[in-house]
């Protein structure tokens, strides 16, 4: 991106060009509108060719190879561009190497066979310090009880470490009468949740994994050793499990931004498109198997983690030791409007968290020093 000085931007630019998305507007309160509600930011998806910034991968993937495809964009994506994760390489033999670890194949399923798992040893403070928070990933089936199975309950559950490890499975003693097994999908019968743990207890291994050794009060307020929760529409799971967890800690693959709709507002993928789409490989052809949607939701999780983004560029402010942006509302018009089109992006935040976040350390809580 060029540097304009803000007193030479608009000597030259008759209009006023969007330097993430390019966008150019003729008068300067229209563009400072657009930069207001674009939420622009160095963690949204981006061209490896043009360089364009997009509101979702899906946007990109329209940019890159849609229909409506920017045509040197998507002349160069088709010979050296990953369709798995749209990045551009330098020559064929770099697309050939990379796609070997990028298109990944299902993991075996497990069936409706219960899984041996070792008991779970909450972890020891002084490993924990300075590194990033690690993450869980939850599967749950649910069957149906009272009237034609309307209402969910908790059946089954499947939680996996990040080297796709089992570190918690069991059925669940149903609350309630059963009216659907949901055979189809479930796989479950009658047979499997009649000795199954009571949901009391399922709740109990659950939260002492995820709070591992951490206090409730601490792991709301800055997380502290407590893990990270990765599933495909948690909120559901969560009721399901009569549980909470806090917001912080939860990391939705139907919720992420990158990964949802961009012509239907707030509306998710569900987990099979985003297998196939993003990872490679077919899930849910039939029966769902927990452990591959366990696998699925946490290799898409660590792949957004490991996006690489720069830092972004924000003007901080300090106040009570705490750093503060300031953004679009903390300015007046007149500051805005002198402002160029790459300044204005500078002082853009997304209004999401990245993922790409959960890489960098967790800033220690102030009572450790
Ligand atoms: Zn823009
Ligand atoms: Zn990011
Ligand atoms: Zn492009
Ligand atoms: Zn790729």
């Amino acid at each position: 991106m060029k540097d304009l000085d803000s007193n030479s931007f608009k000597a030259i630019a008759e209009r006023y060009k969007c330097v993430a998305c390019f966008k150019e507007y003729k008068q300067h309160e229209h563009f400072v509108e657009h930069m207001k509600k674009s939420y622009h930011s160095v963690h949204q998806p981006r061209c490896g060719v043009c360089e364009k910034f997009c509101k979702s991968f899906e946007s990109l993937r329209e940019h890159i190879s849609g229909k409506l495809a920017k045509a040197h964009c998507s002349s160069i994506f088709s010979q050296k561009g990953c369709e798995v994760c749209l990045k551009v390489f330098p020559d064929l033999y770099a697309l050939s190497e990379h796609q070997e670890s990028c298109i990944l194949t299902a993991p075996a399923p497990i069936g409706t066979t219960d899984i041996q798992y070792n008991e779970y040893d909450p972890m020891e403070d002084e490993i924990y310090i300075g590194k990033c928070p690690e993450a869980v990933a939850i599967d749950c089936q649910l069957v149906g009880c009272y009237d034609g199975g309307r209402l969910d309950q908790l059946a089954r559950v499947c939680l996996i470490d990040e080297e796709e490890n089992i570190i918690f499975h069991t059925f669940v003693k149903p609350q309630e009468p059963v009216t659907d097994y949901r055979h189809e999908v479930t796989g479950l019968t009658e047979a499997h949740l009649r000795d199954a743990m009571p949901l009391a207890e399922v709740q109990a291994k659950i939260l002492k994994i995820l709070y591992n050794g951490e206090s409730v009060a601490k792991a709301r307020l800055h997380g502290g050793k407590a893990k990270l929760l990765v599933g495909h529409n948690l909120e559901h799971y969560l009721d399901g499990l009569l549980m909470n967890y806090p917001e912080k800690l939860l990391r939705d693959t139907s919720l992420y931004r990158p990964l949802m709709k961009t012509h239907v507002a707030n509306a998710s993928h569900t987990l099979k498109y985003l297998t196939k789409t993003y990872l490679g490989y077919d899930i849910r052809s039939g029966i769902n198997d927990t452990y591959q949607d366990c696998v699925s939701v946490m290799r898409l999780y660590k792949r957004m983690r490991s996006q690489e983004h720069q830092d972004e560029k924000t003007t901080m402010i300090c106040s009570n030791n705490t750093k503060l942006h300031v953004g679009f509302d903390d300015r007046t018009s007149k500051e805005l409007e002198n402002m160029s089109p790459d300044q204005l992006f500078e002082i853009s935040v997304s209004d999401y968290q990245c993922w790409c976040l959960d890489s960098r350390p967790r800033d220690p809580p102030r009572e450790w020093y």
